[in-house]
C-alpha cells in the first residue's frame, strides 16, 4: 500500500473526464425529467441490513463485494453497492406509500469490492430510475423506453442491444428452480466451486456466473420461458408488445437473470460489444416483492441503473467549454485583474496570466485556446484603451476600455450565432 496512490479501483476524474462524466449524469437527469421523474438523494451509507436483507444472501454483491464497517456507535454500516435498496428504504421511512405512483431518479457513487479491470471499479457511479406503485406491464415499457431515449440522447442508440427476459412470478420461479436444479445437478462435478454452492442455495444464480466453464454448461440449460405460468407469460407478452408498439428493438435472452435477488417478471440489460468483457451499460428489472420484504407495504416497482463510467467511455470527450478571453497585463497587474473580473461578471470566460513577459503570456493564451487577448499596455492605458487581439487571425485593434465588455460580448455572441 502506498498512501499516495488512490485506493485500488478508485480514480480521480480530472476536468476533461469529469466533463464527460457530468454530461452523462446531466443527460440522464434531463431525459428522466421529461418522463416526470424527480431526483432523490439518499445517503451513501445505510445500515448493512438494508442491503443484506434485500439483495439476497447468495448474490455476489452481498457475499463478496460489500464495503461494510462498524462505526463508533457499534452499528454495522455499508457503503451502498447499488441504489434501489436505499430508495426502497427511503420510501418506507418517509411514508411515501400515500404518494403513489412515485417516479424517482438518482445519481451518485456506488461501492463494490470487486477485482478492478477496465470498466469495473470499486468506487463507480450510477444513474438510475425507480418507478414505484405501478403493477401493469405498461410501466415496464415506459421505464425501458426512458432507458432507450437516454442512450439515444447520448448518441449510443446504434451501439447497444436491448436484451430482455422474464423471471416470472413466484410460482414460475419455483417451477423453474426445479427444472434448472435437475439439469445442473447432472453437471455438478464440472461446475465451479461457487456455482456448486449456488446450486444448493439459489440455482438461478448459476445462470449469472462469470466462470467460463459454468457458462458453457449454462448455455444448454432449459429456458425459464418453459416454466412461466400463463399469467407471467401474458405479462411478458404485454411488455414485448408494448416495446414493439413504441418501435424499441430488443432480443429475448432466455438466460438473462439479474445479479440481485429481488427481481421478478421483467429483467433487461442494454449491452455493447465495444467495451470488452464489461459490456453491460444499463440494467434493471421489476421488483414487486422488494418493499414488502423490507417490511414496508407491498408496493410493486421497476427500475434500472446505468454505469456512468462505462457510458462515458462510449461517449468519449464532452464538448470543450467556451474558449476564454485572455487578459494580458503589461503594466499594473491589479488593473488587469479588475478587467478580467468585469468580463466574468458579464458572463465571459476570462483567464489572466500571473507572470512572464508579453511573449510568454501570449503563448499561454494560445495554449489555453483563448479566442481573444485583451492586452493592457501602458500607452493605451493612458488613453483609456486596450488592445484587442483576435488570436485566430492575429488582427488587432484598439478598443475603449469603457466599451470593452459590450464589444467582446457582441463578438462572442456573433460567433455563437454564426
Ligand atoms: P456486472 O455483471 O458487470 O458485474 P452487475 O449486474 O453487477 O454488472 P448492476 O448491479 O446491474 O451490475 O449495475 C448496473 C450497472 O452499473 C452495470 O450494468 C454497469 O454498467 C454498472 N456497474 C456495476 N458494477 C460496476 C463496477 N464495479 N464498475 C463500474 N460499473 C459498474
Ligand atoms: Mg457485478
Amino acid at each position: 500500500m502506498s498512501t499516495l496512490q488512490p485506493v485500488r479501483g478508485t480514480h480521480d476524474l480530472l476536468p476533461e473526464e469529469s466533463r464527460a462524466h457530468r454530461r452523462v449524469e446531466a443527460t440522464a437527469a434531463s431525459v428522466a425529467a421529461r418522463y416526470g421523474f424527480g431526483e432523490i438523494i439518499t445517503p451513501i451509507f445505510e445500515f448493512t441490513e438494508v442491503f443484506a436483507r434485500t439483495l439476497g444472501d447468495t448474490s455476489d454483491v452481498v457475499t463478496k463485494e460489500m464495503y461494510t464497517f462498524t462505526d463508533r456507535s457499534g452499528d454495522s454500516l455499508t457503503l451502498r453497492p447499488e441504489g434501489t435498496a436505499g430508495v426502497a428504504r427511503a420510501f418506507i421511512s418517509n411514508g411515501l406509500a400515500q404518494s403513489l405512483p412515485l417516479k424517482l431518479f438518482y445519481r451518485g457513487p456506488m461501492f463494490r469490492h470487486e477485482r478492478p479491470q477496465k470498466g469495473r471499479l470499486r468506487q463507480f457511479h450510477q444513474v438510475g430510475v425507480e418507478l414505484l406503485g405501478v403493477e401493469t406491464p405498461l410501466a415496464d415499457v415506459e421505464v425501458i423506453a426512458l432507458a432507450a431515449r437516454l442512450l439515444d440522447a447520448l448518441g449510443l442508440g446504434g451501439q447497444v442491444t436491448l436484451e430482455l427476459n422474464s423471471l416470472g412470478d413466484a410460482a414460475s420461479r419455483a417451477a423453474y428452480r426445479e427444472a434448472l436444479t435437475a439439469y445442473l445437478s447432472r453437471y455438478r462435478a464440472d461446475l465451479s466451486e461457487d456455482s456448486r454452492l449456488r446450486l444448493e442455495r439459489n440455482p438461478l444464480r448459476v445462470l449469472d456466473s462469470k466462470d467460463e466453464g459454468d457458462r458453457r454448461i449454462v448455455a444448454d440449460a432449459p429456458p425459464i420461458a418453459a416454466s412461466l405460468t400463463p399469467e407471467a407469460a401474458g405479462f411478458f407478452a404485454d411488455v414485448t408488445g408494448g416495446l414493439d408498439e413504441l418501435g424499441i428493438p430488443f432480443v429475448v435472452n432466455p438466460r438473462l437473470v439479474r445479479g440481485l435477488d429481488y427481481y421478478s417478471h421483467t429483467a433487461f440489460e442494454f449491452t455493447t460489444t465495444a467495451l470488452g468483457a464489461q459490456g453491460t451499460v444499463l440494467a434493471g428489472g421489476r421488483y414487486d416483492e422488494l418493499i414488502a420484504q423490507m417490511g414496508g407495504p407491498r408496493t410493486p416497482g421497476i427500475g434500472w441503473a446505468a454505469g456512468v463510467e462505462r457510458l462515458a467511455m462510449l461517449t468519449g470527450a464532452a464538448p470543450a467549454p467556451a474558449r476564454p478571453v485572455a487578459v494580458v497585463p503589461m503594466g499594473d497587474p491589479l488593473a488587469a485583474l479588475a478587467v478580467a473580473e468585469k468580463l466574468r461578471r458579464a458572463g465571459i470566460v476570462a483567464e489572466m496570466g500571473f507572470s512572464g513577459n508579453l511573449k510568454k503570456r501570449m503563448a499561454r493564451a494560445v495554449k489555453l485556446n483563448a479566442r481573444y487577448a485583451v492586452i493592457l499596455g501602458e500607452d493605451e492605458a493612458a488613453r483609456g484603451a486596450v488592445t484587442l487581439r483576435d488570436l485566430d487571425d492575429n488582427s488587432q485593434q484598439e478598443v475603449a476600455l469603457a466599451g470593452l465588455v459590450s464589444h467582446l460580448a457582441a463578438l462572442l455572441d456573433g460567433e455563437r450565432a454564426g
